[in-house]
C-alpha cells in the first residue's frame, strides 16, 4: 500500500555557484526557491508520470518523497506517516545505472535481498526476479557485459526483488536507444499491471507519460508549480495515433510547456 499526500511542499537550496545567465544576479549561498507550494495526491497503485523541463525540480521532488532530501516546508505523508528518511518500502531507480560494476547480475540483485535469512528462499527470490526482467542466462555477467537496456532491466529486477510498496524512477529510459526504450516502457507497463505497485516516474518524453501513466503531472516555472495533475484511465494497449483523448492531452501539454511538436 502506498498512498502519497504532498501538502504545501516548498524547497529552497542555497545557490552553489555564480550564474552566468543574463538577468540572474544570485549570490553564492543565496536561497533559490525550486518548488513552491506543491500539493499532490497519488493513490495506491497509480503509475504517476511527472513531466517538466530540465531544472524544474522533478528529481528534487522524487528525492524528497524517497526521503533522501530534506523538506524546506510543508509535508509529505506516505500512508498517513510523514517521510523522515529513506525506507526499504520505497525503492529508487536512478537516472544513471546504479548497478555495482564489480558485481554480477546475480550479486547485484542479491544486494536487494541480503537481509533474507533462508538461503534457499533467497536464491529462489533472486532467480524469480532475474527471470521476470528476462535476464535468465545472464546471472553471472557483469554490468559492462550487458547492453544499456539489460542494465536497466537488471536494476529493475533488483528494485522489485526488495518487494517495495513503491517504485520511484528518475528518467529510467534516458540514454537508451529508440527500440530498447520502446520495449522497456512496454515491460514497465506490463510489470505495473501485473504487480500493481505505486510507481512514480519522471520522464522527458511526453509520449511515455501518455502511453504509460494512470496519472500525469506537469511541472513548470521557477519556482516550479504543478501546472497539470490529471487521471488518465485509458486502457492498454494505448495507441497515440488513434486515441483522440491522448492526442488532445498531448497538445495541451505541449502548449503548457511552450513547445511545438509540429516544426
Ligand atoms: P530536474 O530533475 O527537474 O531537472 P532538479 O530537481 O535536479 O531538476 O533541480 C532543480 C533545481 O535545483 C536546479 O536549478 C538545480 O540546479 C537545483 N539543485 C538541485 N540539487 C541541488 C543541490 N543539492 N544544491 C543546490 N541546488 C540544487
Ligand atoms: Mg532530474
Amino acid at each position: 500500500m502506498s498512498h502519497i499526500l504532498i501538502e504545501n511542499l516548498c524547497k529552497q537550496y542555497a545557490n552553489r555557484r555564480h550564474s552566468r545567465r543574463k538577468g540572474d544576479d544570485l549570490e553564492v549561498g543565496q536561497e533559490i526557491s525550486v518548488l513552491d507550494n506543491v500539493n499532490l495526491e497519488f493513490l495506491d497503485g497509480e503509475m504517476v508520470c511527472i513531466l517538466g523541463p530540465s531544472g524544474c525540480g522533478k528529481s528534487t521532488l522524487l528525492r524528497m518523497i524517497a526521503g533522501f532530501e530534506t523538506i524546506s516546508s510543508g509535508r509529505i505523508l506516505i500512508d498517513g506517516k510523514p517521510v523522515t528518511g529513506p525506507s526499504a518500502n520505497n525503492i529508487f531507480v536512478f537516472q544513471n545505472s546504479g548497478l555495482l560494476p564489480w558485481m554480477t547480475v546475480w550479486q547485484n540483485v542479491e544486494l536487494g535481498v541480503r537481509h533474507m535469512q533462508d538461503e534457499a528462499e533467497k536464491s529462489r527470490r533472486i532467480q524469480e526476479h532475474i527471470d521476470m526482467v528476462e535476464l535468465s542466462g545472464f546471472e553471472h555477467h557483469f554490468p559492462h557485459q550487458l547492453s544499456g537496456g539489460m542494465q536497466r532491466r537488471a536494476e529493475l529486477g533488483r528494485a522489485l526483488a526488495v518487494n517495495p510498496d513503491m517504485l520511484i524512477m528518475d528518467e529510467p529510459f534516458t540514454g537508451l536507444d529508440f527500440f530498447t526504450h520502446m520495449k522497456m516502457r512496454e515491460e514497465v507497463v506490463n510489470m505495473h499491471e501485473f504487480l500493481g505497485k505505486t510507481t512514480l516516474m519522471v520522464t522527458h518524453f511526453i509520449d511515455d507519460a501518455l502511453t504509460m501513466g494512470t496519472r500525469i503531472v506537469v511541472m513548470n516555472g521557477r519556482p516550479s508549480e504543478v501546472k497539470l495533475n490529471t487521471r488518465l484511465d485509458v486502457p492498454h494497449p494505448r495507441d497515440m495515433t488513434t486515441n483522440r483523448e491522448l492526442r488532445d492531452l498531448r497538445d495541451e501539454i505541449y502548449l503548457m510547456l511552450g513547445v511545438n511538436y509540429a516544426v
